[in-house]
């Protein structure tokens, strides 16, 4: 239930947050604004019902049930709407919603998650708000997001320049925690991805300096494992003439290789894990590692796990190669392999289509009296879904700004909200006027 106190509240700190923003000429255009502002207040309310709605991605129902309630905002703007359940790769499944439009302008791919990293378990649950400030589990990675794309596309409708956009929605149910195998769990994404000619992400805005930047890039994630295998024998003789230093010595020399010669601009390599002994292993989840031995035993095993993130995937080629060589530069009578895990996140490179899409956002910030975008730093950014759509020209970040996203105490700035859908309006009205490229 809502107050009409509370909301007259909202109204009020809202008249506050957009004053800056300019009226645009076109009435459509304007139309847009007026709603995306008459609206802060449903809008709020929706974000906290979801935020209240427990969807860690191992709670199946929680992030269904999150399905449906995207499921009712946007099948009365004219969505087709379907839940594709994915129990195959174990997680509870995605919502793919398309609107027919007039098949002439820019197709575009809308992506974003219903799940979040907080199962029930996890002490953060629930709602609060000071001032302008959401706390809860989600809020802006990315409930956020998923109530800033419902807003930007009720306002496309009321100003009536939804009926001519080709949309597609897809909200994956395990961003945060991907089902295996992942060719199934993103084969929705990627098919959406084909018939698509501009993808838009709506997780976090980031910010720089306290200035919204744009983001037209994400780095990879994929995870290695490293074997080490050496020959044992009493410690008396380590490092011996025909014995060799052990398993530990050849690992030690290929992570802090790692560290020396593999540096360069957007990547980074950790090194998570480390055991070694006599039996060294890790556990099938790759969550542990453990190892068993005597201070008298030359170490036979090491084995160790980490990942690396890279800006393209000519970068990921280029280090794992790399990687790979320093892997084979063994020490006597040891032997190494390290192994890169397929189950990761591909990167997407800045390109210039990428480039120009921000272009085009800076448009709109120029009608809206916003200040230009400046582009964001990758690295700043983790992996996300839109990387699997990386063949077609993307931007990443129209959702809603917050802080600590991924532990206890994430929150979400309730002031980006009407900003954010206001931005994402306009850009997919412009965008399903521009002729689709040939292909
Ligand atoms: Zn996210």
């Amino acid at each position: 239930m809502r107050l009409p106190l509370a909301a007259a509240f909202m109204a009020a700190g809202l008249a506050l947050a957009t004053t800056a923003h300019g009226a645009p000429r076109d009435p459509a255009e304007r139309k847009m604004v007026e709603v995306v502002r008459a609206e802060h207040g449903r809008n709020v309310e929706l974000l906290k019902q979801m935020v209240l709605v427990n969807s860690g991605s191992m709670n199946f129902a929680g992030v269904e049930r999150v399905g449906r309630m995207m499921r009712a905002e946007l099948e009365p703007l004219g969505f087709q709407v379907r839940w594709i359940p994915m129990a195959e790769a174990g997680r509870a499944g995605h919502i793919v919603a398309t609107h027919k439009g007039n098949g002439r302008g820019k197709r575009m791919l809308l992506v974003g998650h219903l799940d979040t990293v907080f199962e029930p378990d996890s002490p953060f649950q629930g709602w609060t708000v000071r001032g302008d400030i959401a706390e809860g589990p989600g809020s802006s990675d990315m409930k956020g997001g998923l109530v800033i794309m419902v807003s930007a596309l009720r306002a496309m409708q009321q100003a009536g320049t939804l009926k001519d956009a080709d949309i597609t929605v897809v909200l994956t149910g395990d961003e945060e925690k991907p089902g295996s195998p992942i060719a199934l769990a993103r084969r929705d994404l990627i098919a959406a991805g084909q018939a698509s000619d501009v993808a838009l992400d709506f997780e976090g805005l980031s910010r720089e300096g306290g200035r919204d930047t744009g983001s037209i890039a994400r780095r990879s994630s994929n995870s290695w494992t490293l074997k080490v295998k050496a020959r044992s024998g009493h410690s008396s003789g380590v490092c011996m003439q025909g014995v060799g230093c052990g398993a530990i010595y050849e690992l030690a020399r290929i992570i802090d290789t790692f560290r020396r010669e593999l540096p360069e601009p957007n990547l980074t390599y950790n090194v998570a894990l480390v055991s070694g002994g006599a039996q060294a292993s890790i556990n099938p989840a790759e969550t542990a590692v453990s190892a068993s031995g005597k201070a008298n035993i030359i170490a036979a095993e090491a084995v160790a796990l980490g990942d690396i993130r890279t800006l393209s995937p000519e970068q990921d080629a280029r280090v794992r190669a790399k990687m790979e060589a320093i892997v084979a530069r063994s020490l006597p009578n040891a032997e190494a392999k390290i192994a890169f895990a397929d189950t990761g996140y591909p990167a997407m490179a800045p390109t210039e289509g990428n480039r120009r899409l921000l272009a085009r956002l800076n448009e709109v910030n120029r009608t809206l009296d916003l200040p230009e975008m400046p582009t964001g730093d990758p690295a700043s950014r983790g992996a996300g879904d839109i990387a699997f759509v990386s063949f077609i020209d993307g931007l990443v970040g129209l959702g809603m700004a917050g802080q600590g996203s991924h532990a206890p105490g994430e929150t979400a700035d309730l002031k980006s909200l009407d900003v954010q859908a206001m931005r994402a309006a306009l850009l997919m009205t412009r965008l399903s006027k521009e002729p689709r490229p040939a292909r």
